[in-house]
């Protein structure tokens, strides 16, 4: 069995602490890998390289920066198949999904390139009498970002990308669920000749998170994964007195309008309530159609499309539409909340729970499920699932339908299907969730906007990638000068009294 390591000062290094966590193939539910779990010790000796690194690249001017991000996008393109297979092992998803997740970060990477461009700062000419004032973005130092397993490669980069480029240093604690596309990531920069010591991976669970939160010389942290840890770690990280922003979990509705093309919004549920097995953030997980009547159209339409669904290991190539979930303790997870929802109540239109795949049957397949008449009370409704699971709720009007969104704790994305432009933009300007989708069912935004969620789906002020990106990496530095008037006539040839 293999037995991954971290990348520390620009080399893979075992990990020392004795503690490992098993990283499987969700396909067959073997394990493949085992991962190691840093201590504090091992976190430490990261930081103090980093701290020793970053100042020559923090010196190092922007477009040389930029330059190494741009041999690295060459990289990730000459890898994208590696990246993808490797990534697909150890989270379960298609190849294509894979593709996408690589793409997804590399567009970030690229958008980085134009550091330059965001770093140039601010200048007033003659904000007084003979007085300039000046902005200037400098690195924060060494900073730091622990990412969840469901986008490996994409999160990291998203993190790392604008970090890098703003001349910090940067410190990646990825899942443990699938920690080899980060370690092949920092492998790949350090080609694309990222100077030692600048991005460092060190795998490791709460020990080594905590280790983050407490390292006085770590400026700032970014987290991704669910609720209940993105509080704790912005909590804790803030009251250590550092500058963090950490996105949550969501539970994404999608209304449906009478006027919506049915056929379209049903092709678009299924593919952002089942695509990765219901394993992103940005899927849609809740269907509310506006009406009894077109509640009816939509689930006439969904049932034949899901029961169509192919289910099946990333090995099966394109014949595949999902993959397994990522542990077997998240099937076991995603099972008893269907169970709860049979119990409350909730009618399950498309039963998975028999679902089984002949040759793979210690895999962590899940069939698709589809749900109607959810109500609010039930745990279906009120609990992010993060499977193939997709509930429905029947609203009477769509003020009813906005309702539900609004009422909800998360507030990542929320889409809205309708043919009209002015139920659309009432919704977009009401709503209080961060993505929207008009017609699209998963809108993310791309690497120039940024991204990021309101309410329980995000914590801090800034969001990810885009403009804000730059902000958070850097501190501002704002200086105001004057200058004595000095001498003006020319050399002098004498030595002159200091009198
Ligand atoms: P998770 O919260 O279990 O883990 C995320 C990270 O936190 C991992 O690196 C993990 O090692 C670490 N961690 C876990 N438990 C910890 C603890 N007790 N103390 C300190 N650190 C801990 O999340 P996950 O299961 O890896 O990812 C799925 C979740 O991420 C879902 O809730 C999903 O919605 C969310 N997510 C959100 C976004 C977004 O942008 N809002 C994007 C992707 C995923």
């Amino acid at each position: 069995m293999q037995e991954l390591t971290h990348y520390i000062d620009g080399a893979h290094a075992k990990g020392s602490s004795g503690r490992f966590s098993d990283v499987f193939n969700p396909a067959t539910g073997e394990v493949q890998a085992r991962c190691p779990l840093a201590s504090a010790e091992e976190l430490n000796k990261a930081v103090e390289i980093a701290a020793a690194a970053q100042p020559a690249w923090g010196a190092t001017n922007p477009q040389r920066r930029a330059r190494v991000l741009m041999k690295f996008v060459d990289l990730l393109n000459r890898d994208m198949d590696k990246l993808a297979e490797a990534l697909s092992r150890e989270h379960g998803k298609t190849v294509p999904d894979a593709k996408g997740d690589v793409q997804r970060g590399l567009e970030v990477v690229e958008y980085c390139i134009g550091a330059p461009q965001m770093l140039k700062g601010e200048f007033t000419d003659s904000a007084g009498p003979g007085i300039d004032m000046y902005s200037m973005r400098q690195p924060l130092g060494v900073t730091a970002g622990i990412t969840p397993f469901n986008f490996p490669a994409m999160i990291p980069m998203w993190m790392f990308a604008p970090a890098i480029a703003c001349g910090n240093a940067f410190i990646l604690k990825p899942s443990e669920r699938d920690p080899s596309v980060p370690l092949m990531l920092a492998e790949l920069l350090e080609e694309a000749g990222l100077p030692k010591g600048i991005l460092q991976v060190v795998n490791g669970d709460k020990e080594a998170v905590d280790a983050i939160l407490d390292h006085p010389v770590i400026q700032s942290i970014g987290f991704v994964g669910s609720t209940p840890i993105a509080e704790y770690i912005y909590g804790r990280g803030c009251s250590n007195g550092k500058r963090v922003q950490c996105f949550g979990g969501a539970k994404n509705h999608m209304i449906v309008m009478p006027d919506a093309d049915m056929d379209q919004a049903a092709d678009a549920l299924v593919g952002a309530g089942y695509g990765a097995a219901g394993e992103r953030c940005m899927a849609i997980s809740v269907a509310v159609p506006v009406g009894d009547e077109t509640a009816d159209r939509l689930i006439e339409k969904l049932v034949p499309r899901i029961e169509k669904l192919k289910v099946g290991p990333y090995t099966a190539g394109d014949d595949v539409d999902y993959g397994p979930v990522v542990t077997a303790a998240a099937k076991e997870n995603i099972l008893r909340l269907v169970e709860s929802g049979v119990e409350q109540g909730a009618k399950l239109v498309v039963d998975g729970r028999d679902f089984n795949l002949q040759g793979y049957e210690d895999g962590f397949f899940v069939g698709p499920h589809l749900f109607d008449n959810v109500t609010p009370e039930m745990d279906i409704y009120k609990k992010e699932i993060f499977g193939p699971v997709l509930s429905t709720v029947r609203a009477k009007t769509y003020e009813e339908a906005l309702g539900y969104a609004m009422d909800h704790e998360y507030g990542n994305g929320t889409a809205i299907f309708t043919r009209d432009g002015d139920t659309a933009r009432d919704f977009a300007n009401r709503i209080n969730i961060g993505m929207i989708g008009i017609n699209v069912p998963i809108p993310v935004p791309l690497a120039y906007h940024t991204f990021g969620g309101w309410k329980k789906s995000a914590f801090g002020d800034l969001n990810q990638h885009g403009p804000d990106a730059f902000k958070f990496y850097t501190r501002t530095k704002t200086i105001t000068s004057r200058w004595p008037s000095g001498l003006k006539e020319g050399g002098e040839f004498h030595f002159k009294a200091m009198d």
